[in-house]
């Protein structure tokens, strides 16, 4: 049997790969702006820090992990989020003594869960997110969400819709908590068992149930947003209050729960309603954690932050059709007839490229009709011709693929005229 990759992975090829490269760029370049900076955490981490951060009732701790224990018999498991690296490595290098506060950081790198592959649901993906830690000014919750729709917008997507809730502070989720635990529990039977399981340790994720998303109790479950005390209210309408001011707009749904648990205050989702997306629309999720930096040994310090895969990033691109800038087409191709002519464009290639150019030339020995074909098919703005004969005359013919004008240059300074023709 032939070896394939493993079930739930991509290999993104070239012509689909520039679409990444794209979004990436378009990541880093308003992170700057935005004056996030870059961290690259293992992909690997203790097994403890997921189980302490993301927290053991959730469905990636209890289903979706690649744990293993290393030779040394310490158990390690591929990173399945980016939050909580970034908050152990912020512990870890006390970036809580940073004179600039807060530390705002952002990362791009594969994460793994062992999940059921479909569409827009791979075992491997690829996430960008952002974390700000080190307060709790709701103009920042603001700004994370800022950061994430400008992504999306400036990349083309029309058809968004921003979410957002609040999940209170500790004493809110305390009392919320409470009516969820007895609004659920004496028709907890009817529920599956993660549920009966969560029903006691963490209520609040039956809420995010997949699985039970239709029972009858779910529709009238007791909400967080009855539960929110004054300061909470408080720091939800500032958060609202801030939206406004950006010209973002927004939904209140008080049935939003994050799929992690080390959540409070505000969590919010961006999805697609681009039509044929499909059934998963989650684009983007986040929200804030404050309390999460302590859970990891480290002193207070507030954070928020969102993760998004480039992978439902692009699903939701081809799903609005949006047309991206992209197939180029290199600069030159070098055309070549003759023995000597092909020796010598070896040099001329590489004078080429290193005077800033992308440009190519012929390596199978092809006749030069099959060469013509190969600068379309690479869509060079020019050809350069070269025979043994202009060789010997120290010439060169420049032809321009656009209006077709053929003209012959001095060999011995054509990268100078090239140049000065190109930049015109
Ligand atoms: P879902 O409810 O779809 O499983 P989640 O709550 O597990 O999402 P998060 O952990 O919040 O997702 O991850 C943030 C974002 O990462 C999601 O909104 C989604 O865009 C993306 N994402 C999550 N899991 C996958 C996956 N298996 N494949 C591709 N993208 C993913
Ligand atoms: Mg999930």
């Amino acid at each position: 049997m032939s070896i394939r990759l493993p079930r739930g992975t991509q290999d993104i090829l070239p012509g689909d790969v520039e679409k990444w490269q794209l979004i990436e760029k378009k990541a880093r370049e308003i992170c700057e702006k935005f004056q996030y900076h870059e961290i690259r955490t293992p992909i690997f981490e203790q097994t403890d820090l997921f189980l302490r951060s993301v927290g053991d009732t959730t469905d990636i701790v209890q289903k979706e992990m690649y744990t293993f224990d290393d030779r040394g018999g310490r158990s390690l498991t591929l990173r399945p989020e980016g939050t909580a690296s970034t908050v152990r490595s912020f512990v870890e290098h006390k970036m809580f003594g940073y004179a600039n506060q807060p530390v705002k950081l952002y990362y791009m790198g594969p994460m793994f869960r062992y999940e059921r592959p479909q569409a827009g649901r791979y075992r491997q993906f690829v996430q960008f997110g952002v974390e700000a830690i080190g307060s709790d000014d709701p103009a920042i919750d603001a700004e994370v969400i800022a950061l994430a729709m400008s992504l999306y917008k400036e990349m083309g997507l029309k058809k968004l819709k921003l979410v957002v809730n609040s999940l209170g502070d500790k004493d809110s989720r305390q009392a919320h908590r409470e009516a969820l635990i007895n609004h659920f529990q004496p028709r907890i039977g009817e529920f599956c068992s993660d549920c009966q399981n969560r029903l006691e340790k963490n209520p609040m994720r039956i809420l995010d149930c997949k699985q039970d998303r239709d029972h009858e109790l779910m529709k009238f479950a007791p909400s967080i947003i009855d539960y929110l005390n004054e300061e909470s209210k408080v720091y939800f309408n500032k958060v609202q209050q801030y939206l406004t001011s950006l010209g973002i707009e927004f939904e209140v749904d008080s049935n939003l729960v994050r799929g992690l648990d080390y959540y409070n205050h505000t969590a919010f989702e961006i999805m697609s309603d681009a039509e044929g997306f499909g059934a998963i629309t989650t684009l983007c999720g986040g929200g804030r954690y404050n309390g999460l930096t302590e859970e990891i040994g480290g002193p207070e310090a507030p954070g928020i932050g969102f993760a998004l895969s480039i992978e439902r990033f692009i699903a939701a691109l081809d799903a609005e059709k949006v047309e991206l800038p992209l197939n180029n087409g290199i600069d030159c191709y070098i055309v070549s007839l003759g023995e000597d002519a092909k020796d010598y464009t070896v040099g001329l290639l590489n004078k080429l490229r290193q005077a800033g150019f992308s440009a190519e030339r012929d390596y199978l020995d092809r006749k030069i009709k099959a060469q013509f074909k190969a600068a379309d098919r690479l869509q060079a703005k020019f050809v350069a011709i070269l025979g043994d004969d202009e060789l010997k005359a120290n010439k060169i013919n420049l032809k321009s693929m656009d209006s077709g004008e053929q003209k012959e240059m001095e060999l011995a300074s054509f990268i100078e005229e090239f140049t000065a023709l190109y930049r015109n």
